[in-house]
């Protein structure tokens, strides 16, 4: 039996229907962007396996780096107990994130990161006696698939089954070009209500909604519209994290700056899982008091991870050398030059594009559901041509490893034309 097969027996995959799914293509090899299957058929990772990988499959030097604190420190608990690689990666981040950021919590995974920031919005102000307990989200935003993060996520049938528990958050539309004032009136009027505790967004683009970019203008005005009435701001940079915007973090494009950040996915350049929520002093500080009831309780076994630490120092290590920093402009270049040629193609409504991201909206005349007819069919056919790309209904979006070649982009365009011809 080949492993696809055996895959079938026991395993139970994220976001599948496994009635009417293809069985999982089996993955027996990676290197630099590309992947190869048990039969050895060869594919070209365009999602960088769901935004995780800046720097290329089974890369030596993160591997020499995990292998080195693996023989060294595996894990410790980070209850009590500190190392090495957790101070060490604490401080580089420091020298990055934006200066107001002071304290960092880590965790596992971008849903947890997310948990970690919506708890201690609520919980700043529950020690301060005071009653906010709503969030402002986006509509068409994806935070995570734990109950907090589910809650502000706004892609309904991921989590219409659970209406009714989960934490209660108004949604906003998303300022798109044209839609700016529309949503910043929105949230004026909610604002004004003083029942909120923080407002999380994607900054700059809702990655699962489809790569939906708006400007940091527009997002500058909403932050500082919600430092006015004391109500926090999350940037979930779990997406947007470690240049894929063509800057080391989306916040960067901004000149306000949010209380909290949500960073996982590239952090440890797609080895091992890790998470981590930054905070602003005056967070932290309402948390730091004699009363051990207004301590943050929450953590996680594997926090702080030093094998984690280790990985996403190496990452970090490399998104800021010369040679990575010239992929993404590359990349960003090549993106552009394929904007250029399709956007008027018959059979494309719309194009976007920031730093190593690029999306294409194919016209269509009914609304493409998530996981609808046409999104299989673009799939499976990408799949067939090998080229891993996951369009989200009517929007194919491309979103590499920075160390992806010239040669393998032009095929991941190439295949996207051919596309463009069977629907
Ligand atoms: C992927 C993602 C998450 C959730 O991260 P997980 O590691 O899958 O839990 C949260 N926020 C954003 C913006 C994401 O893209």
């Amino acid at each position: 039996m080949s492993l696809s097969q055996r895959d079938q027996k026991y395993n139970w995959h994220p976001y599948t229907q496994h009635k009417t799914a293809a069985a999982a293509v089996a993955v027996v090899k990676g290197e630099g962007a590309l992947l190869w299957d048990e039969n050895g058929k060869e594919y070209i990772d365009a999602i960088a396996s769901w935004w995780v990988n800046p720097y290329g499959h089974s890369n030596k030097y993160m591997a020499d780096a995990i292998y080195k604190q693996l023989t060294t420190l595996e894990h410790v608990l980070f209850g009590g107990f500190t190392h090495e690689p957790v101070v060490v990666l604490s401080e580089k981040l420091m020298e990055i994130l934006p200066s107001n950021q002071k304290k960092l919590f880590y965790s596992d995974n971008g849903s947890t990161a997310v948990e970690v920031a919506i708890k201690t919005a609520l919980q700043y102000n529950y020690n301060k006696g005071i009653k906010k307990i709503k969030i402002i989200a986006f509509e068409d935003a994806f935070h995570g698939d734990t109950f907090g993060a589910m809650a502000t996520s706004g892609i309904t049938f991921f989590t219409e089954a659970f209406k009714g528990s989960l934490l209660e958050v108004v949604r906003i539309p998303v300022p798109t070009k044209g839609n700016e004032e529309k949503s910043v009136q929105v949230l004026k009027k909610l604002l004004k209500t003083n029942e909120f505790a923080a407002f999380i967004f994607e900054p700059l683009v809702l990655g699962a909604a489809g790569m939906v970019m708006y400007s940091p203008e527009v997002l500058d005005e909403m932050i500082a519209l919600c430092k006015a009435h004391s109500v926090f701001t999350i940037a979930d940079e779990v997406m947007t994290g470690f240049g894929k915007t063509g800057k080391n973090f989306a916040t960067d494009y901004l000149i306000n700056k949010p209380d909290m950040m949500c960073l996982s996915k590239a952090l440890t350049g797609g080895t091992i899982p890790m998470a981590i929520t930054t905070f602003t002093q005056e967070i932290y500080d309402g948390f730091y008091d004699d009363d051990i009831n207004k301590a943050l309780f929450h953590g996680h076994t594997f926090t702080a991870n030093p094998t984690g630490c280790a990985a996403a120092l190496a990452s970090l290590e490399l998104l800021q050398t010369p040679e990575i920093q010239a992929n993404i402009k590359r990349v960003n270049q090549c993106h552009l030059d394929f904007e250029n040629k399709i956007k008027n193609h018959p059979k494309v409504k719309t194009t976007r594009l920031l730093g190593v991201i690029f999306a294409l909206e194919i016209k269509s005349d009914i609304k493409e559901s998530y996981y609808g007819t046409l999104r299989n069919k673009l799939y499976y056919f990408f799949i067939e041509n090998g080229v891993i790309l996951r369009p989200v209904g009517n929007v194919v979006y491309v979103l590499p490893p920075y160390i992806i070649t010239n040669s393998q982009l032009q095929k991941v365009y190439q295949t996207i034309e051919d596309a463009l011809e069977i629907i």
